[in-house]
This record gives C-alpha cells, structure tokens and sequence, in this order.
C-alpha cells in the first residue's frame, strides 16, 4: 500500500516552486496523449493566451520548452547567439550571473557588465559599450533578481537596444504574470520565464515569448538538438501544439488552470496588487521583531524580499527555518554575497492573512 499524500503542511515562501492552488493540482489528476488533438489544443491554447498577457500581439510567438526556467534561458542563447555575435550581459544578481556563465560556456563572444548587488544596472555606463564596442548584437538582463529582490529597471536598456539596434532579451522569470509589463514598449525581443513562478503553475517547463522576426533568424544555430528554441517552435507551429520531444502533460494541464485562475483574480494588475499586500504585510511583521529588509524601499519588488539578519548573536538561519517550517512556513536561505541574509517570497497562492499568521508566527518564536 502506498501511503496518503497528506494536504500540504506548510506554505512554501520561496519564489518557485511555490504554493498553488487545490484546483491548480487538481487539474494533474487525469493522464494525457502528448500526440492527441485534446492534448495538443491545451498547448495552443496557453501559447495564445501567454501573448495575450505579454501584450504582443501578431509580432510575437510563444515556445514552450521542457525542464526548469535556466533550460530555457539556455535554450535561448544557444539558438538565438551564432558565432559573429557578441552578447553584453547586465548582472546585479545570482541570475545575471548565470546568464554570463551560460554564455560563457556556450563560447560565444560576451562581456559581463557587473553591478554590486542591490544595485541598478546603470544606462548610462551600458550606452558607453554600446558607442565604444560595435560587435555587440545582443543585450541580456534580468528583470526581477531574485537573488536581492530587486526590481530592475529594464526599459532604459530596452530602449537603448532599440536606439541602437540590438537584441534584447529579458529574463522576466520570476515578474512575468506577476508584474504588468508590455513586452512591444520598448521591444523585448525575447522574454523568458517559466511555468512555476507568478503564473502558479507546477515546475516542468518553461517559455520564451519571442518576436517572429528575430525568432526564425535563429533558424539552424543551435548547438544543442533538445534545447533548439527554432526547432521546438517550428514543431509547435506546423503540428498545432506538438512538442518534439516528451513534454511534461500533466504540468501543462496544470499551466492552463493557473492562466484562468490568473483571469479570474482580475488578472495581472489584480496580482500585482495582492502581491505587494503580501509584501507590506511581510515588512511589518518583520519590523515588529527587528528584522530590517536589505534593499531601500524604491527597489523593492513585490516578489521576494531579503531581509538583513539580525545582529543578535543568537540568531541562526537553520533555527529560524527550522522553528517557521514547524509553524507552517518554508522561507529562503540568503544569496546576496556581501551581506547576511535570508529571503521570504511573497509570490504564489499566498495572502496578506498568511503574512498576518506568519508575523504572530514570528513574535511566538522569537529567539533573537
Ligand atoms: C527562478 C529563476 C530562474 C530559473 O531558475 P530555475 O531554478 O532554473 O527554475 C532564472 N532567473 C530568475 C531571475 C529566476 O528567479
């Protein structure tokens, strides 16, 4: 016999996977032909509905793409970079990091424009490459950096992507559907994100919303066969909704119920709302046990938000994780380098009443 799956004991306030709804996992109960037109008409379904969100219109096409949200940054740059490219990577984050990294590794020409985390990539520091380097034909930045929390900026860069005819991709991974943004003002050629951030969805696959134009100039680039971002298009599009490869059903299904109950909060300015209610009600729950948030409040996301740890010698990570998870909430560990710190995520099926339980919570287990 295999045992019951229990209800869920806590709440995860980590920034993917995330809690969901009941009826988000509900939609997982039944199995699907990956090949069948019921099946394949979910996939074209969320395809259209993903460009309805972004606010793309005929210019723009979405791809699905199998494994978590990096496979489909990667997917990306191996498909959308050729060898006489030159990518300017802008990184204030873990994110921004691996982004340089996968490029790296993918060998193709890329310089990395480093900020201190907590810090905004500066425009002004981008247009001076941007004069003084022309080989560079793409530029690549996070939107949302989970790492700090910190909202970046990106319509400068877009724009001066635009000024000066470059490519610019977003990762929106954990702000797409979460934060309302018009993917066409300035151009974002290409935007990614994945199925298990603000959409709530379950982790499985990711997407990358994509100007046609730019999309089938990246025919026959890439290196990689099960992350060739044309191909997996190209499939999609003469087969209405195949993917070449296995594709992750059950998660799919799920997607679709999370894209309608998006719609049915009042869609993502309704979301956007409540996640920065959770995000107020988090800051004051926290500022009631002396716990300080480490960016100011102009950069701040309603996403995730790193706290300071306290100075109190008493204070230990693994004790706070572990006295909350016993209260019902699973938090972050820290990323930021330079400083202590740990993350709470306000994104999910998660509501100011929860950030109200986990304030008493925090007054109850008080230690430091
Ligand atoms: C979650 C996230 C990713 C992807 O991480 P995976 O663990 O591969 O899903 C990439 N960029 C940002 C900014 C993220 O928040």
């Amino acid at each position: 016999m295999i045992p019951q799956i229990p209800e869920n004991p806590y709440l995860l306030l980590t920034p993917g996977p995330l809690s969901t709804s009941k009826t988000v996992r509900g939609a997982m109960t039944r199995d699907w032909c990956t090949w069948d037109d019921d099946y394949k008409q979910i996939v074209q379904k969320i395809r259209e509905e993903l460009i309805g969100l972004s606010g793309g219109g005929e210019n723009y096409t979405a791809v699905l793409m199998q494994g978590s949200g990096t496979f489909a940054v990667e997917s990306v740059m191996w498909s959308c970079l050729k060898p006489d490219s030159k990518i300017l990577v802008l990184s204030n984050g873990a994110y921004g990091k691996r982004m340089g990294k996968i490029v790296q590794m993918i060998g193709v020409p890329h310089r990395v424009l480093s900020w201190e985390e907590g810090q905004q990539p500066d425009p002004g520091q981008v247009e001076e490459i941007l004069q003084t380097d022309p080989a560079i034909t793409h530029i690549g930045m996070v939107h949302s950096e989970t790492t700090t929390g910190m909202l970046n900026r990106y319509e400068p860069h877009a724009r001066l992507a635009e000024q000066y005819g470059k490519i610019f991709i977003l990762d929106a991974m954990s702000s797409f559907g979460g934060i309302p943004l018009d993917i066409t003002a300035p151009t974002v050629d290409l935007l990614i994100s994945s199925a298990n951030k603000c959409i709530q969805g379950v982790p499985g696959f990711g997407f990358v919303l994509a100007r046609k134009e730019v999309l089938k100039s990246c025919k026959g680039n890439s290196k990689s066969h099960s992350l060739d971002l044309y191909d997996q298009w190209d499939a999609m599009e003469q087969d209405k909704g195949k993917w070449r490869f296995t594709s992750p059903t059950h998660t799919v299904r799920a997607f679709l119920q999370a894209i309608s109950e998006l719609h049915e909060e009042g869609g993502i300015s309704a979301r956007h709302e409540r996640y920065w209610a959770n995000h107020h009600s988090l800051i004051k729950g926290m500022a009631a046990v002396d716990v300080q948030p480490f960016l100011q409040e102009e950069d701040r996301s309603p996403i995730i938000t790193a706290f300071l740890e306290p100075e109190s010698p008493d204070f230990s990570f693994g004790v706070l994780y572990e006295k909350l998870k016993a209260e019902g909430f699973v938090i972050y560990p820290g990323k930021v380098s330079h400083a202590a710190t740990f993350r709470i995520g306000h994104i999910g099926h998660v509501f100011p009443e929860d950030f109200e339980r986990l304030g008493a919570a925090l007054q109850k287990i008080r230690f430091w």
